[in-house]
């Protein structure tokens, strides 16, 4: 439910609404708008008939909020959200590439992919330091030294960057090094890491589960703002079909439908939505197309020795020839790269 106050309500309106409705064993969430404050309210609300809240003395209207994610829903957060990282606006109309490696190899891996990213115009460094891999007896990323190569790299380049977290336990040390947390697919519903996550007040990165809904991601993405941590961005890498022709298959119908249901940002990953890394570039470009606020591609100086993903990562050349085609998507779309 959403108690929308009138524009000249007090802040004394305002408490009484939200005592009213944690009398009634309910959460309130006050959302502060630059026009007017709105009460969003979380919980099982079946039994809360909305009309006892219109009797409120600075209450406008009350409406249910359909949609079984509350927090992730537009019916909150009329605007789109923007997340700030250093400077980087993730939601406004600059368009954010995201790039680096799918894992964090060694120092001079690092380096020179953080050169090419920065030399390119990308804007974000990704690179993993824990791994999610299918096999147990594949490279598991570098773990704490993959952390603190991130962090000089970060450094050395200027470029905020973003890594995964795999488990609970490792949230708080992982947090202490990235800007960004990216939750990867086979844990987007791994409740117990979205609600560390949701307790830190680092921005997440959520993918899509690769046999997962648009509905199924937006309620994960509840769980982390339900624990309090309101920047959360969402992200298409691709799901599970009966096509083989491809790793996976990128939704590009999930951009425009996550943009008409939630404020938060929706970015895309053709990497992984696409497996090849000569599908990449024209994915991107779609992606932008379609309304995504961002782009998160790998890339990899020597993709042939790659010890994960090479097929999909881009070299340096091909990285910065699909800035530039992105750059010109979106000024079609009246955004900047
Ligand atoms: C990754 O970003 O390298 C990754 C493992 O992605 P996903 O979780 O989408 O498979
Ligand atoms: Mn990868």
């Amino acid at each position: 439910m959403i108690i929308v106050m009138k524009h000249n309500a007090t802040q004394g309106e305002v408490a009484q609404v939200i005592a009213q409705v944690e009398t009634l064993g309910l959460q309130a969430r006050p959302i502060i708008g630059e026009e007017r404050t709105v009460v969003a309210v979380v919980g099982d609300e079946r039994p809360v008939e909305p009309e006892q809240f219109e009797l409120f003395a600075g209450v406008e209207r009350v409406m249910r909020v359909l949609h079984p994610f509350k927090l992730a829903s537009r019916d909150f957060h009329p605007e789109d959200l923007v997340v700030k990282i250093n400077g980087v606006s993730v939601g406004s109309s600059q368009v954010i590439v995201m790039a680096g490696p799918c894992s964090v190899e060694s120092r001079e891996q690092l380096m020179e992919t953080a050169a090419a990213v920065k030399e390119a115009g990308g804007h974000i460094l990704r690179g993993g330091a824990f791994k999610p891999r299918t096999s147990p007896y594949v490279f598991q990323g570098l773990g704490l030294k993959g952390l603190e190569l991130l962090r000089e790299a970060r450094d050395a380049y200027q470029l905020p960057i973003i890594t995964e977290v795999l488990s609970p336990q490792d949230v708080y040390l992982v947090a202490q090094y990235t800007d960004i947390i990216q939750v990867g697919a086979r844990n987007m519903q791994n409740f117990a890491l979205l609600q560390t996550v949701g307790e830190t007040n680092k921005p997440v990165l959520l993918k899509r589960g690769m046999m997962s809904t648009v509905e199924e991601l937006l309620m994960a993405a509840e769980y982390v703002l339900s624990h309090g941590n309101s920047r959360v961005m969402l992200c298409e890498r691709g799901i599970r079909t009966f096509e083989t022709s491809t790793r996976n298959t990128f939704d590009i119908n999930a951009i425009p439908v996550l943009k008409s249901l939630t404020h938060l940002p929706v970015i895309a990953d053709p990497s992984h939505g696409t497996g090849k890394w000569e599908l990449v570039t024209p994915i991107a470009r779609a992606a932008v197309a379609a309304g995504a606020d961002g782009v998160i591609v790998e890339v990899h100086c020597d993709p042939a020795h790659a010890l994960s993903d090479g097929a999909q990562s881009l070299k340096p050349e091909k990285f910065a020839a699909m800035v530039s085609e992105v750059r010109c998507i979106a000024e079609a779309m009246k955004r900047t790269v």
